[in-house]
């Protein structure tokens, strides 16, 4: 009998829990803990911070779906990883304080034969003053209840612009060191949309703010794209999207402190400006959440597991070197960490060998880089390589058995406008892969003819379609295992 413990229930954790809990025989246990009692759809928050859906259409009660299973759900958060025992006792456990309102505060060691640490990332709006929904001046969109928030607030300045009031709307990326571009770009089109369908467009001023060296680089070092037979670059797609709707921009900027009303940032030249708003929508950067891990004797042995960053460090290339000299085998493929067979990390949890696009400091030595993207897909798709790794390990492979690089596999970007199915438009780019190898394609570093971008209406049922397929595998509903990752 093993027993798999998997930390976070998020798009990693959970679809790691699917899978091994169809994959494993009765005999082994699996257990997920994890701090929210709720599973959230995070691409569909989006529509959420615009008042198009409710927050209950994104979330459903986790303890509910694993009833149907032989998953056992602990509502709680992961404090620590013992991987050796400790003085009493041998055996790897994971210390975790139950959050569920019946244990609040309790702690207590789960004992594993295999972790999966899926616990995504810490969002990090202390890392720049002023910003957040709890402590700050802007809203987000990270989680459903921010999105609530945010749109709670969008409808009030909607209210304001139909009685006369100019404003000013700034969207997008809260530090120079975020990732995340995609969801701010998704979610600026969407405040666009929704302002035009009230009638006051007119009355707004809207400007998207990124640590992105230019517009479309989304962190992925920016991309060539193949729309209507021709090669383009990310950047122009992005700022005809950005010209077509009279959305201005600001890029290459580390936003340093919001106060209320007022963003204070610095460029890649080393300048100071400021930017005035009514509202505005900041992405924090991330962080690891935090895990301690110890020795059998209680020493304190966190950085051998994680990187300086938070996020665990797993079979990736971790040697520090130029940019000229990256390349796409730096990155993971296994998801192992070096120093435990059985522990694993998935999604945002593991630590990246690098950045994707280009590190930049600005003159006062700032740094001003995006950091590299996990997408949902990539997160899932290496959840259900680890959850078959695990699989095959515990009946007898004496090494993971499946690999998902962000090397070798693509990603699909749909930006949506509108809930309504026959009223939105979207903007959809799928990228292969989703970190360039330029030994592979030396061209562009992708493949151009699965690279592509289009705009349409088509793209928007895309989304819709994802956002009812991906609710109805996540909630097991019959027949989810024949629905892709
Ligand atoms: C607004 C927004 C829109 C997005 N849109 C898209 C999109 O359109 N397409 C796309 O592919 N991707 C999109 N993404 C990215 C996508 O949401 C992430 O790639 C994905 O959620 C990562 O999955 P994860 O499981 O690693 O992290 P998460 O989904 O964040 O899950 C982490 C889980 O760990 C839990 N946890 C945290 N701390 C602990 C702890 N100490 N112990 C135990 N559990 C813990 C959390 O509660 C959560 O359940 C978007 C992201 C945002 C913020």
């Amino acid at each position: 009998m093993s027993r798999i413990v998997i930390l976070g229930a998020g798009i990693a954790g959970h679809t790691a829990a699917r899978h091994l809990n169809k994959l494993l025989g009765k005999q082994h246990e699996i257990f997920v803990v994890s701090p929210n009692a709720k599973w959230n759809w995070i691409p569909s928050n989006i529509w959420v911070g615009v008042g198009q859906m409710k927050e209950e259409q994104v979330t459903f009660d986790l303890a509910e779906i694993y009833r149907k299973t032989r998953v056992s759900f602990h509502q709680a958060r992961a404090i620590s990883i013992n991987p050796d025992g400790n003085a009493d006792n041998n055996n790897p456990f994971v210390t975790v304080e139950y959050t569920h309102p019946d244990k609040a505060g309790m702690t207590v060691n789960i004992f594993y034969d295999y972790l999966v640490n899926a616990t995504g990332p810490k969002l990090n709006f202390g890392a720049t003053e002023g910003l957040g929904p709890e402590h700050g001046h802007t809203v987000s969109v990270c989680t459903a209840s921010h999105a609530r928030e945010a749109n709670e607030k969008l409808q009030v300045l909607i209210q304001a612009m139909r009685s006369g009031r100019n404003c000013t709307i700034v969207i997008g990326t809260g530090h120079g060191m975020c990732t995340c571009q995609g969801a701010a770009f998704e979610y600026i089109y969407n405040v666009d949309h929704v302002l035009r369908e009230a009638g006051v467009r007119d009355k707004a001023r809207i400007i998207w703010i990124s640590n992105e060296y230019e517009l479309g680089d989304f962190g992925m070092g920016g991309v060539h794209i193949k729309r209507g037979g021709y090669i383009t670059n990310g950047k122009t797609f992005a700022e005809s999207l950005m010209v077509e709707r009279g959305i201005e921009w600001i890029t290459r900027a580390h936003v340093k402190k919001v106060e209320a009303g007022r963003i204070h940032y610095e460029t890649l030249d080393g300048t100071f400006h400021e930017q005035e708003f009514d509202f505005s929508m900041l992405i924090p950067p991330f962080a690891g959440v935090g895990l301690k891990a110890y020795d059998k004797s209680g020493a304190d042995i966190t950085s051998q597991l994680f990187a300086p960053n938070g996020f665990m460090k797993v079979d990736a290339d971790y040697t520090q070197r130029p940019y000229s000299e990256w390349s796409a085998k730096d990155w993971p493929r296994t998801y192992q960490t070096p120093a435990y067979r059985n522990i694993f990390a998935v999604g945002i949890a593991f630590a990246t060998p690098h950045l994707i696009s280009k590190p930049m400091q600005s003159a006062n030595g700032t740094p001003i880089n995006p950091t590299a993207p996990r997408t949902g897909m990539p997160s899932a798709a290496m959840a259900m390589a680890v959850a078959k790794s695990i699989s095959d390990m515990v009946n007898g492979a004496d090494k993971p058995t499946h690999t998902a690089s962000m090397a070798e596999m693509g990603a699909a970007c749909v930006a949506s406008t509108g809930a309504n199915f026959f009223k939105g438009t979207a903007a959809t780019m799928t990228v292969f892969p989703v970190v360039p190898d330029y030994e592979k394609y030396p061209d562009f570093g992708r493949d151009i003819d699965l690279t592509f971008g289009e705009i349409g209406l088509a793209g928007h049922w895309m989304k819709h379609l994802l956002h009812q397929t991906f609710i109805y595998q996540a909630k097991m509903k019959p027949g989810w295992s024949f629905i892709p990752d």
